[in-house]
């Protein structure tokens, strides 16, 4: 606000990032209590069904033994803790590297998890060795710029309130995005490895304004509280996956979240720990048609692989 009054203008993608640099470094967005649910923290079968994908993939690849689980934005760190306890199960025992910019997620994922390496960028990663990469809901939280017939929008101080300057027809990009999947797909070529990339969004390049607030599991106004609510915008996955492409890696999807959840075995899974625990037969199931169903999160939510040309395809894609 203070940059806003004294500054002027600022550009959108200016915008979300100080609201998400102040955002996450002063909270636990995640869970009933805070802002938002995520799929690892929905149900176990989430993360236990990614770990098991990249204990398959890793198998094939040869069983590399110099292998890192990296995550992008670990949340709590539950997804990790879920694909761990499987690979471990599979003899698959790899060094834990997360990205990472909230001090406060970070302390809670060191807390779960026990020893794990801590990076700010994805350039500081390892790399003398294949990379078993997850980033699941990472790109929506990166900021991005949006441009009104070529003119880039921006949000300013009118007095009482912040506004947009100028409405119509939105175009939306990233450069941080774009960044960070250049950054992934350069690494994963030379190194080897797989990257899963999962998230909201659409699998062809459209216009369309998907920049969203959430505050306390409802929408926000998005000018309303800056720096108060999860400001996220809609993966474009074509663009991901042609930048991937540019850097020399392999591309696998996007699929459907629910489609490929089916496919590595959701319902399986969820038979069997309701067998293990009867009386929670109903929650286990009330899960798995939350993340499967196309009017929840089934079809929204999209999954792409992006791996170096001589690793296998992940399963389900
Ligand atoms: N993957 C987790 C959490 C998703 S929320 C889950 O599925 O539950 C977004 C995550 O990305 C948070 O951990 C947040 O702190 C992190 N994050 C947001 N912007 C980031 C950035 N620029 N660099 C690194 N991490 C970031």
């Amino acid at each position: 606000m203070e940059r806003l009054r004294s500054d002027g203008p600022l550009s959108v993608e200016a915008y979300m990032d100080a609201c998400n640099a102040y955002y996450y470094a002063t909270r636990d967005p995640l869970g009933a209590a805070g802002d938002f649910t995520t799929a690892p923290e929905i149900s176990q079968m989430f993360g236990e069904l990614v770990g098991a994908a990249l204990t398959d993939v890793w198998r094939r690849a040869g069983a590399p033994a110099n292998v890192r689980y990296v995550e992008l934005g670990p949340g709590r760190g539950t997804l990790a803790r879920d694909a761990l306890r499987v690979m471990r199960s599979a003899g698959l025992t790899p060094p834990v590297h997360l990205v990472e910019i909230s001090p406060t997620l970070r302390a809670a994922q060191a807390a779960l998890l026990g020893e794990v390496t801590h990076h700010d960028h994805i350039g500081d990663l390892p790399c003398d060795g294949p990379l078993l990469v997850v980033a699941n809901e990472f790109l929506d939280a990166l900021p991005i710029r949006q441009h009104v017939g070529g003119v880039e929008r921006h949000v300013e101080w009118i007095g009482d309130g912040l506004a947009f300057d100028r409405d119509g027809e939105i175009v939306e990009s990233s450069p941080s995005r774009d960044e960070a999947v250049r950054a992934l797909a350069e690494g994963l070529v030379p190194l080897g490895g797989v990257a899963l990339v999962i998230d909201y969004g659409h699998e062809r390049s459209a216009p369309g304004d998907t920049l969203q607030a959430v505050r306390g599991h409802r929408f926000a106004p998005v000018l309303a509280d800056p720096g108060e609510n999860d400001l996220t915008s809609h993966v474009d996955f074509q663009r991901v996956g042609e930048l991937a492409r540019e850097a020399g890696a392999f591309v696998a999807g996007p699929a459907e979240q629910g489609a490929w959840l089916e496919r590595l075995g959701i319902q399986a899974r969820a038979r069997a720990l309701a067998n293990a625990s009867p009386d929670r037969a109903g929650e286990i199931e009330a899960a798995r048609a939350r993340l499967c169903r196309p009017d929840q999160m089934g079809s929204l939510f999209k999954v792409l692989a992006i791996h170096a040309p001589d690793w296998p395809r992940p399963a389900g894609l």
